[in-house]
């Protein structure tokens, strides 16, 4: 058996800039700053920790609230992309019998089941591990130790665009991918796909690349 974990943001969706932009606002005004004009995601929480000198953890909470709130109040699925390629993938894989597909996700569990209500039938309930549930995050080992439980016998993939992330689980024993296609727009061109691989962490520069690692290994 395969047991292949994704990450939620920024590998398989981005809620759109209309959303980031109110929740970045939200934050500071849980946090008592100025609203400037910012990068988005994890970026936020270390760029504003940094210039208000406000612990990361503080930071990360206030950013959670916002989200949390903003998507308790505004439908969904108006506010987030699914990327090119991601449907396609995990249905690819959902086929096969040899295969199973969970997640492993920072956040809120309501926001993140209901950002990913849409690939729902992909994932194995049990194999769906939200920080906010289990109380603790990556790339904490004893996240990546429950998955593991979860998941039993078997060879066990993490993709993840953030490499601490997929270091931590390639540490824990996952084999590690590192999503890259939130980073490059039409990540490669090309169709040939060479496996490539960085300090044991295998890169996938499109969707369709982890399919390919993963029939590989
Ligand atoms: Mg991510």
């Amino acid at each position: 058996m395969k047991i292949v974990y994704f990450d939620i943001d920024q590998t398989l969706l981005r809620a759109n800039e209309k959303a980031y932009e109110e929740i970045r606002k939200n934050a500071l005004v849980k946090l008592r700053r100025p609203y400037g004009s910012l990068k988005e995601g994890v970026k936020f929480v270390k760029a504003i920790s940094e210039k208000y000198r406000i612990d990361m953890n503080e930071v990360q909470e206030a950013y959670n609230n916002a989200a949390k709130e903003f998507f308790e109040k505004n439908e969904i699925k108006n506010f987030i992309d699914v990327y090119a390629g991601v449907s396609e993938m995990l249905s690819e894989l959902y086929k096969s019998d040899e295969i199973k597909l969970g997640i492993i996700s920072n956040g809120d569990s309501g926001v993140q089941r209901k950002k990913i209500e849409s690939l729902e039938k992909f994932f194995d309930e049990n194999l769906v591990i939200i920080s906010g549930d289990v109380g603790t995050r990556k790339p904490e080992e004893k996240i990546y130790e429950i998955a593991k439980e979860r998941a039993g016998a078997g060879n066990i993939f993490f993709v993840d665009d953030d490499a601490k992330n997929v270091e931590g689980a390639k540490d824990a024993g996952f084999v590690g991918i590192l999503s890259k296609w939130s980073e490059d727009a039409d990540g490669g061109h090309s169709d040939e796909y060479k496996i490539e691989q960085k300090n044991g962490i295998y890169i996938a520069r499109k969707p369709s690349d982890v399919v390919k690692i993963i029939n590989d290994i």
